[in-house]
């Protein structure tokens, strides 16, 4: 999911508009948006869909008046079941004795369903299925004066992936959890101040980047004050998610002081280095693989081109909810450049090979195109472990090197090589010149070593072993 706010500007729901638009890469499903007015009070919106087809609207965004307001684009993540209701969508309010406060959350509690339980046995009313909303309820509990005490109080019971944007009717509040595994940054607008999940979103507005939140931090700010910095969780190392840098985050987007494209340029080069083949071809499987490929055509001095032509007017295969859609989805949204292809042999830069369905259709589709050869070669280690820290994979089993080794994979998808990066040339592309650490890992990496920094509890309950 993306979150974004603005706080001293006049107008804000419209700069949250825009750079959830910029966000909209982290989750398509829906959008909402809250503002505050000293006059009409708060204000919200929730839609399905795409954020340009609903807030772009002036009898929409007139409903949304003031200078402070937060925003959310929602995509679902594991845990979440069955199909997302209007109700699901954040930002999610609550009324407190000393007013009002909306919260928007990017990132998966691994402990939620137990908190559920409990809260519902003391009486909590739960308005949606999203674990998020335990959050509004905890700190409806709590014995707190203000509202950041109250946050504070409600976010140390939470376990797993949060950062969290709020707004009261004068603060903007942001928090980090304490591995800091999701992203968040701070910006500054004019006199007004930005709190976004990516910086990508920072530039869409003309705001300059301040720095990034940092993990274990709480941040409130309003105009009078400007930004109080807190640390209401036990410190810890951080763990930022290494997969943000692969595929998550935007290429144009600076994670830890590092820009993303370059970090995938790096990987290229990385796996360029680790699994060389003669080739007459370096394709990307765009977008995603874009900037990696780039990197391995750079490093191999085997021509880059564009194999496989994306039609830019599909969203991301992987966010789309059914499996049935998702299959389907690849076929709407990639076509092979025949005239480039024919009686080659190709190289495939992927960023990640997750079920195996995408992989499978280019290879057919390739190979129909007259291609000689098919390598895949992936940007990220294989996907062997789910993640319950707020992205999208599927049940262990159904991930294609839970149950194949990489030899496996290779003849299951009929290629003629596969290759991934190993977890220490991903390390050194992001920056680690000396690889992983393998006693105190710099990054979650669960996804792809199975060694989770919050133990998934929900899971483990459900009897997921770890
Ligand atoms: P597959 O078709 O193997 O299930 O999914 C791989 C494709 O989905 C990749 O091309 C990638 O762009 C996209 N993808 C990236 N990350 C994820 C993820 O975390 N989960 C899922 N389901 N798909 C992803
Ligand atoms: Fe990121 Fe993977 Fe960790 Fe999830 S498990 S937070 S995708 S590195
Ligand atoms: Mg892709």
């Amino acid at each position: 999911c993306g979150v974004f706010g603005v706080v001293g500007v006049s107008d804000a729901a419209n700069f949250v508009a825009l750079g959830l638009h910029a966000l909209q890469h982290r989750g398509q499903e829906a959008g909402g948006i809250v503002s505050h007015h000293p006059e009409s009070g708060f204000a919200s919106a929730r839609r399905f869909g795409y954020v340009r087809d609903n807030f772009t609207k002036a009898s929409l965004m007139e409903t949304l008046p003031g200078s402070l307001s937060i925003g959310h684009v929602r995509y679902s993540t594991a845990g979440s079941k069955g199909q997302t209701q209007i109700r699901d969508v954040q930002p999610f309010f609550g009324e407190f004795s000393m007013g009002g406060a909306a919260i928007a959350h990017n990132g998966n509690i691994t402990n939620a369903d137990e908190l559920r339980r409990e809260l519902i046995e003391r009486g909590s009313i739960f308005q949606s299925s999203s674990d998020s909303e335990c959050i509004i309820h905890l700190m409806a509990r709590s014995l707190q004066r203000n509202i950041p005490e109250r946050m504070k109080d409600a976010l140390r019971r939470v376990e797993g992936a949060f950062s969290v944007v709020a707004m009261t009717r004068t603060k903007l509040i942001g928090v980090r959890d304490p591995l800091g595994v999701r992203p968040l940054v701070l910006g500054k607008v004019g006199d007004g101040w930005v709190l976004s999940s990516e910086t990508c979103a920072l530039d869409i507005i003309g705001a300059d980047y301040e720095r990034e939140i940092e993990p274990g931090e709480m941040v409130v700010i309003t105009q009078e004050n400007g930004v109080e910095s807190f640390h209401p969780f036990e410190r810890k190392k951080s763990r930022f998610c290494i997969f943000e840098h692969v595929y998550f985050s935007r290429p144009d987007s600076i994670l830890g002081g590092q820009s993303v494209y370059e970090t995938r340029r790096q990987i290229g080069v990385e796996l360029a280095r680790e699994s060389a083949v003669e080739a007459d071809l370096v394709c990307p499987v765009p977008d995603s693989g874009t900037p990696a490929a780039i990197g391995f055509s750079h490093e191999s001095g085997i021509p880059y081109g564009m194999g496989i032509i994306r039609n830019q007017y599909m969203g991301r295969t992987f966010i789309e909810p059914t499996e049935q859609i998702r299959n389907m989805g690849v076929r709407l949204k990639l076509n092979v450049n025949r005239a480039l292809i024919r009686d080659k042999r190709v190289i495939l830069v992927d960023d990640s090979v997750v079920r195996g369905t995408t992989s499978m259709k280019i290879k057919d589709m390739i190979l129909d195109a007259g291609a000689k050869e098919v390598h895949f070669r992936i940007a990220s280690p294989p996907t062997a472990w789910p993640c319950f820290y707020g992205v999208d994979t599927p049940e262990r089993e159904k991930l294609l090197a839970s149950h194949m080794s990489e030899d496996e994979m290779r003849d299951h998808l009929g290629v003629d090589s596969l290759r991934f990066i190993s977890l220490n040339g991903l390390y050194r592309a992001v920056g680690e010149k000396d690889g992983r650490n393998a006693k105190s890992p710099q990054y979650c990496d669960a996804c792809f070593s199975g060694e989770y920094p919050v133990a998934p509890r929900d899971m483990i309950a459900n009897g997921f072993e770890v």
